[in-house]
């Protein structure tokens, strides 16, 4: 299977290419030329798979320049029980709401508490495996500015990855102590962690001017390095998230929520449109699928573009309680829109450069009513999102955190709306206790909020029940390993006396 970028038709490369490089030279991203169709009998037969069978099979049909061994081993390593807490490390939780049934897609078991670990334990083999196909024997450096989630489940993810090398960059004052504490206290040999005198644009921004320092590639090269991205453009993250999608789907029919061949619909809370994307693939591929449901908070650029089919990102911008889809900019709607384009990387182009220079742009009428046809956007707000905690806490028992709350919130909507009823999985992308205070605030509202984060995590504890994840309960004991601050200017620097080759 070869890959193309959503901005070049004439780009075709490997996927051990597209991972590597991680995007396009063109600025494109990469995807599959065309995707692999289950049909009944495939599909029926990942129903007696475990959640590792299941991710073999899809692994294999899109990376065949990758031998079955490799697979194996790059499945085997990822989704571990020591890790994922089980041997399903994408368990469904069934509850309800008011009536509605919820059937909860739990994708924060991992080390780190968030959905970001079901695709950064995978990467880092499969970059590593990626890397001695189309650069051998040089050793990786990912850089990452992160926001949070994604830097502690990438460091999570490559500690002691041979023949890669870590950096994670976080705006000083723009982590949650939760993340932070997480992020200092990491373990590895081969990881760095630094904070920087900004804000993430800040942060980014130093990334990808070190990315591009041509003197900076050429002292890498020299010492037998090279950059790479962990970035959730790079095809090797969204592909372990089709997974979990089929995954869920065979777990429903064993479980006798559906039978087999009845469709579902999938609710997810949406940032960067990464996991969402995932979920239209797996349909693309033959997973039954009626409506995707993208969630937003009050940063409802995605909301807007689906009901009217303008992207425009000149709006104002909300720091809100679900900070992962703080965003403004979704870079992986670029390949749906490629996709529902009819795969027109030149429309593709025009819409990204108009994104680009004027924050703005209209799809065409066609590429409108497609995506009306199978996208239903809604959003709420903080307010809400707490309200939706609260009630499905008090009628159930059942504790969210609150990007699942809002992904519950736009659910609640769409049935309302449309009377549907097909059997509906929500994502639920991060453990209650990574947003303890927001979480606490909900169910105990009348409470005087403790002081400290660890604090809140042990009233969030009394006050529900719900055990603590072992990864977040183990911190509070750990001391920090890293304490580094950077000018932004001085981010270069930082990269080469931390590869010591400055
Ligand atoms: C990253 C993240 C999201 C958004 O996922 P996308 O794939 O970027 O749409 C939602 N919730 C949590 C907790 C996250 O960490």
């Amino acid at each position: 299977m070869l890959y193309n970028s959503t901005q070049n038709a004439s780009e075709v490369v490997s996927a051990a290419q597209a991972i590597a490089q991680g995007i396009s030279k063109d600025g494109g991203l990469f995807v599959p030329q065309e995707f692999p169709k289950y049909d009944e009998e495939t599909l029926r037969s990942l129903l007696k798979k475990d959640y590792k069978g299941r991710a073999k099979k899809v692994f294999s049909d899109f990376l065949s320049d990758f031998t079955a061994e490799e697979i194996d081993e790059c499945v085997e390593k990822a989704y571990t029980p020591a890790k994922f807490g089980g041997d399903n490390p994408a368990p469904l939780a069934y509850t309800s709401l008011e009536g509605t049934a919820l059937n909860i897609l739990e994708l924060w078991h991992g080390p780190t508490c968030a959905f970001k670990d079901m695709a950064l334990q995978i990467l880092p083999h499969l970059l590593t495996k990626s890397l001695k196909k189309t650069y051998d024997g040089k050793d990786a450096v990912i850089l990452v500015a992160t926001s949070g989630d994604t830097g502690k489940a990438a460091l999570e993810g490559f500690k002691d990855v041979d023949h890669t090398r870590i950096i994670v960059f976080y705006p000083v004052n723009g982590v949650s102590p939760m993340q932070k504490h997480q992020m200092n206290t990491q373990e590895g040999a081969n990881v760095r962690v630094c904070a920087i005198k900004g804000n993430f644009d800040d942060a980014q921004t130093g990334v990808k001017k070190i990315f591009t320092t041509p003197e900076i590639a050429e002292k890498l090269a020299e010492n037998n390095m090279l950059f790479s991205s962990a970035n959730s453009i790079n095809w090797g993250r969204l592909l372990p998230q089709i997974v979990y999608y089929i995954s869920a789907y065979c777990d429903m029919v064993n479980d006798g929520k559906i039978a087999f061949g009845d469709k579902i619909n999938v609710v997810v809370p949406t940032g960067n449109f990464g996991n969402i994307l995932a979920s239209y693939y797996a349909c693309l591929m033959g997973l039954p699928v009626n409506k995707f449901i993208c969630a937003s908070n009050s940063n409802n650029v995605l909301t807007d573009f689906i009901n009217t089919g303008v992207y425009d990102k000149n709006r104002h911008f909300y720091t809100t309680m679900s900070p992962s889809m703080d965003i403004l900019v979704s870079s992986n709607l670029e390949r749906l829109l490629y996709r529902i384009s009819g795969d027109d990387a030149e429309v593709t182009h025009e819409w990204m450069t108009a994104l680009k220079t004027t924050g703005k742009y209209e799809v065409s009428d066609s590429v409108k009513a497609l995506m009306k046809e199978k996208f239903f956007g809604g959003f709420c707000d903080d307010k809400k999102t707490q309200d939706t905690i609260s009630r499905l806490f008090a009628e159930n028992g059942y504790l969210c955190d609150t990007h699942t709350a809002v992904a519950v919130n736009v659910y609640e909507q769409y049935v309302a709306q449309t009377g549907d009823d097909t059997p509906s999985v929500i994502a639920s992308t991060a453990s209650p206790y990574k947003f303890s205070k927001s979480v606490l605030e909900a169910v105990a509202p009348n409470d005087q909020l403790p002081d400290t984060e660890f604090d809140m995590v042990d009233r969030l504890n009394e006050v529900t029940g719900m055990a603590v994840p072992a990864p977040l309960a183990g911190l509070k004991d750990k001391t920090a390993r890293f304490s580094d601050v950077t000018e932004v200017d001085d981010m270069p620097k930082y990269v080469l006396s931390a590869l010591e080759i400055g």
